[in-house]
């Protein structure tokens, strides 16, 4: 049985900062230029063509069909970046794990630990919101086999370090997979130069930051991690449970 979800965050939240208004202004030009890009040829022909091959029984809306920003409080002290959008996913549905399973098991562990106002995120209408938490992506167009090739990878590298650098309150970040893990590394979007030697990949790994912020990895929330086991409800509410506690420092 899962254990009791721990207290839920108050709703209330304390007045903007200008520092906060400044940064949801600038995440919102940040927008812009993301949803706007066609840098990548093979990423942006395959996020149009996904479209042609719609699983059965998915609403028959359009795809949405370009690149994804991220979403969130722009006052979080908690963020948490993935790989990329997922082809039938949040290429469909215009938002970050919207609509496939990554994002069911995701926005419920954040429902859970209270930084969610609701555990289902199935349409960008619906209603979804983050209050202390921002969720955000390495790379911002779906790839073909969730596989963005390194210059890729390094095309988009300057959307996550625009983005985390207007993150100014964050104090915790959570690396979902390895993939996110070495991208933020490698980009230097966490404002570091990657340790050397670099630590090894490891679910529960977690690297202290200048500024008393900390880096904590856990195994991307995939259908295939989450399925097979590799990763459990109980083994990422305890990440993020741990990330929670210092991001709150
Ligand atoms: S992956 Fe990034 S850089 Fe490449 S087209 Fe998409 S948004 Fe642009």
């Amino acid at each position: 049985m899962h254990p009791s979800p721990p207290p839920r965050r108050s709703s209330k939240r304390p007045p903007a900062s200008l520092a906060s208004l400044t940064s949801l202004t600038s995440l919102a030009s940040l927008r812009e230029e993301v949803v706007a890009c066609r840098a990548c040829p093979r990423l942006v022909a395959w996020r149009e063509a996904a479209e042609a091959s719609r699983p059965a029984g998915f609403p028959p809306a359009p795809y949405w069909a370009r690149p994804l920003p991220g979403l969130g409080d722009p006052s979080a002290r908690l963020v948490l970046v993935g790989l990329a959008p997922a082809q039938h996913g949040g290429n469909r549905t215009g938002r970050m794990f919207t609509g496939d399973r990554s994002g069911d098991f995701l926005f419920a562990a954040l429902h859970r630990a209270g930084y969610a106002n609701q555990p289902e995120s199935v349409s960008s209408d619906d209603g979804l919101t983050l209050s202390g938490a921002y969720v955000t992506a390495a790379v911002r167009c779906a790839p073909p086999a969730n596989r963005p090739t390194p210059s890729e990878r390094d095309s988009c590298a300057h959307f996550l370090v625009e983005e985390l650098a207007l993150l100014s309150q964050a104090r915790a970040f959570i690396a979902l997979g390895q993939f996110a893990y070495e991208s933020l590394l490698r980009s230097r979007a966490l404002g570091v130069a990657a340790p050397m030697p670099r630590p090894k990949f490891a679910h529960g790994l977690e690297i202290d930051l200048p500024g008393g912020r900390t880096l904590v990895c856990s195994y991307h929330p995939s259908q295939r991690n989450v399925f097979t086991g590799l990763l459990t409800a109980a083994m990422f509410d305890a990440v993020l449970s741990r990330a929670a506690s210092l991001a709150a420092n």
